[in-house]
C-alpha cells in the first residue's frame, strides 16, 4: 500500500469516520428491514381486507343479478301451462305479460320440451319460432335431471358472436314432474349485468375477474381480452387452485404471468361463480418502495453530513495532539529545546501533553542530576577536576581581559592514609567531608575550591593582588586543615601541604598551571610538610 494511504487508513480520524458510516450504514439496513417489513405486512393486512370486502361486494351484486333472473325466469315457468309440445306462441304470450323479463334476457329466451327439442322467442334474429335441438346444452340436461336453477357454461352465439350466459328453469307439471325447459339469455356485456367486473379496475394494475369454477372459464374481467378464455392449468397458480377446490378468502400468490398479487376469493353460490379482486404486489407495495429510496437517501445524506463533520470535529480535537507530537518530534531530533508544550484544552489530548510535560520534568531533573555528577565530587560535592579545569579556564581568559592574575593552591593532606587505617575508610570520608567545609569556609565565595581526587584539594584565587596575598590564603588553609577534628568521638589531626602556581607567572595553560602547583606541593611536602610552596618559574 502507498505510504500516503497507508498514513491515511491508520488516521484514528479516519477509523473513526469509517466506524461512524457502518454503524449509520448498520442502522439503515435495520430501519429499512424493520420499517419495510412493518409497512409491509401493514399494507398487506389493510389491501387484503379491502380485497375481499369489495370481493364479497361484487360477488353479492352478481349473485343478485342472478337471483333476480331466477325469480322472474320462475315466475315465467308457473305461469307457462304446457302441452308436450312446446310453443313459442305460448312463450312470447307470457312474455308479453311480463315486460321486465325481456331486457333481462336480451339474447332471447328458449322454451324447451323434454325430450330436447324447442323454440326460441324473444331471441335473436332469424332463431324465432324455429325447432331446435338443445339436448347437448348443460343447462338443458342438468334442468332435466331436476336441477331447480341452472346457470350454463358461457358461450358465444355462433350467428352473432355474442357472448352470453343462459339461465334455466324447469316448467312443472302438476305431479311435480319437468314438463318442459325454459331458458333465457343474458349478454355477458348485458347493462346492469357483470358492470361491477367489466366496467373498473381495482388501483392502477388490479382488477376483478369472474370465474366458472365448473367450466374452468373466466366469465367476465376487468381485462376484456380474458373473457371466456380457460383458467389457468392446475399448477399454475396455487390460489386459482385452491379457489377452484372451494377456498374463498384472501392471500398471496403468483399469477400465470409470474407476476405477484394479492387475491381475496368470495363466491356467487348459485352459480358456481367466484369473483377474484387482485392486485399486484408491485402496486400494493409501491410506498415500501418508495420508502425504503427515501430512507437510502436520507442516510446517504446524513451520512456525507457525518463524514464532514466527523472529519472537521476530530480534525479540531485531534489538532493539538498533532501539534503535540510534532514538537515532540522535533525536541527529539534537538531542533527544539526541552520545553513543556501548551496544554490547549483539558480533554484526553490535554492529558497527554500534560502526562508528557510531567515525563519531561523528570528529564530534566535527571539531566540536571547527572549534570551535577559530572561537575562534582560525590563524596564531598566539591566541583571535580572537569569542573576546575573549566572554571580555571574561564578565570584565565578573565585574567587575561584584565591584566590581572590568577593564583592555583594544590593542597594534599599530611598524614591522612594512617586516618583510614587505624580507624577505617568511612572515618576517612567523614573527615574528608568535614576538611572540604573548612576549606571552602575559609576562602571567599568568588574563589572555588575543588577536590583532585584521593586527599588531594585545589583552591583556585582569582582577581589576587600580590603574592604575599597569596602567601597569607595558604597559610589560612594550612591552619584550617590543622585544627583537630571531632569524627565519631576521634579526635583527628591531619595537616597540609601547599604548592602555589600563579598565572600569568608561572604557566601559560591550565594543565601547567596544575602541574607546577602539583610539583610545588610536592616541594612542600619535602620541606616538611604543614608549610606551603611557591612554584619555579622555568
Ligand atoms: P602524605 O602525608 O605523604 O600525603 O601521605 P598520606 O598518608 O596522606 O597518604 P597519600 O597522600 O599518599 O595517599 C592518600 C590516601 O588517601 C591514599 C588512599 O588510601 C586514601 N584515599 C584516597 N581516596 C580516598 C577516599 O575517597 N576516602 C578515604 N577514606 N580515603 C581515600
Ligand atoms: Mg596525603
Amino acid at each position: 500500500m502507498p505510504l500516503n494511504l497507508r498514513r491515511i487508513t491508520d488516521s484514528l480520524v479516519f477509523r473513526l469516520i469509517v466506524f461512524g458510516v457502518l454503524l449509520m450504514s448498520l442502522g439503515t439496513v435495520g430501519r429499512i428491514t424493520f420499517v419495510s417489513s412493518t409497512v409491509r405486512d401493514g399494507l398487506q393486512s389493510v389491501v387484503s381486507t379491502q380485497l375481499l370486502s369489495v370481493a364479497r361486494y361484487v360477488a353479492t351484486d352478481i349473485q343478485a343479478k342472478v337471483s333476480e333472473r331466477r325469480e322472474l325466469l320462475k315466475v315465467l315457468a308457473d305461469e307457462l301451462s304446457l302441452d308436450p309440445a312446446a310453443r313459442a306462441g305460448q312463450l312470447s304470450a307470457a312474455l308479453a305479460r311480463h315486460p321486465p323479463l325481456v331486457p333481462l334476457f336480451p339474447q332471447g329466451m328458449a322454451l324447451v320440451s323434454a325430450a330436447g327439442r324447442g323454440v326460441w322467442a324473444n331471441g335473436t334474429p332469424g332463431t324465432s319460432g324455429a325447432g331446435h335441438d338443445f339436448s347437448q346444452a348443460d343447462w338443458f340436461k342438468a334442468v332435466r335431471d331436476g336441477s331447480p336453477f341452472f346457470v350454463g357454461a358461457p358461450t358465444v352465439e355462433s350467428s352473432s358472436g355474442v357472448a352470453q350466459v343462459p339461465m334455466a328453469v324447469p316448467v312443472l307439471g302438476p305431479d311435480g314432474g319437468v314438463l318442459a325447459i325454459l331458458a333465457g339469455m343474458t349478454a355477458i356485456d348485458a347493462t346492469g349485468f357483470l358492470n361491477a367486473i367489466q366496467s373498473q379496475g381495482i388501483g392502477h394494475t388490479g382488477g376483478f375477474l369472474l370465474v366458472s369454477g365448473r367450466d374452468g372459464v373466466f366469465v367476465a374481467a376487468s381485462k376484456p381480452e380474458l373473457r371466456l378464455q380457460p383458467t389457468p392449468m392446475q399448477g399454475v397458480n396455487v390460489l386459482h387452485d385452491r379457489a377452484m377446490a372451494g377456498w374463498r378468502g384472501t392471500g398471496q400468490t403468483v399469477n400465470a404471468l409470474g407476476q405477484e398479487e394479492l387475491v381475496a376469493v368470495a363466491g356467487v353460490a348459485e352459480a358456481d361463480w367466484f369473483v377474484v379482486a387482485r392486485m399486484p404486489t408491485a402496486e400494493v407495495f409501491e410506498t415500501v418502495s418508495v420508502l425504503r429510496a427515501m430512507i437510502v437517501r436520507n442516510a446517504v445524506a446524513l451520512m456525507v453530513v457525518l463524514a464532514v463533520a466527523l472529519t472537521l470535529t476530530l480534525g479540531w480535537l485531534f489538532r493539538p495532539m498533532k501539534e503535540a507530537a510534532r514538537r515532540m518530534r522535533e525536541m527529539g531530533d534537538g531542533s527544539a529545546p526541552l520545553t513543556p508544550l501548551p496544554v490547549v484544552r483539558h480533554d484526553e489530548v490535554g492529558e497527554m501533553v500534560e502526562g508528557f510535560n510531567h515525563l519531561l520534568l523528570r528529564l530534566r531533573e535527571s539531566e540536571n542530576r547527572l549534570s551535577h555528577m559530572a561537575h562534582h565530587d560525590l563524596l564531598t560535592g566539591l566541583p571535580n577536576r572537569r569542573a576546575l579545569l573549566d572554571r580555571a579556564r574561564q578565570g584565565m581568559a578573565l585574567a587575561r581581559r584584565q591584566g590581572s592574575g590568577l593564583a592555583l593552591l594544590f593542597l594534599d593532606i599530611d598524614g591522612f592514609k594512617p586516618i583510614n587505617d587505624l580507624w577505617g575508610h568511612d572515618v576517612g570520608d567523614l573527615l574528608l567531608q568535614n576538611l572540604a567545609r573548612r576549606l571552602t569556609q575559609t576562602v571567599r565565595e568568588v574563589d572555588a575550591v575543588a577536590r583532585l581526587g584521593g586527599d588531594e584539594f585545589v583552591v583556585l584565587l582569582t582577581d589576587i593582588p600580590d603574592r604575599d596575598n597569596v602567601a597569607a590564603v595558604a597559610s589560612k588553609l594550612i591552619e584550617a586543615v590543622a585544627q583537630p577534628c571531632e569524627v565519631r568521638g576521634h579526635t583527628l589531626m591531619v595537616g597540609a601541604s601547599v604548592g602555589i602556581a600563579l598565572y600569568p607567572d608561572d604557566a601559560a595553560d591550565v594543565d601547567e598551571l596544575i602541574a607546577k602547583a602539583d610539583q610545588a606541593m610536592y616541594s612542600a611536602k619535602r620541606s616538611g610538610r604543614h608549610t606551603h610552596c611557591f612554584a619555579t618559574a622555568d
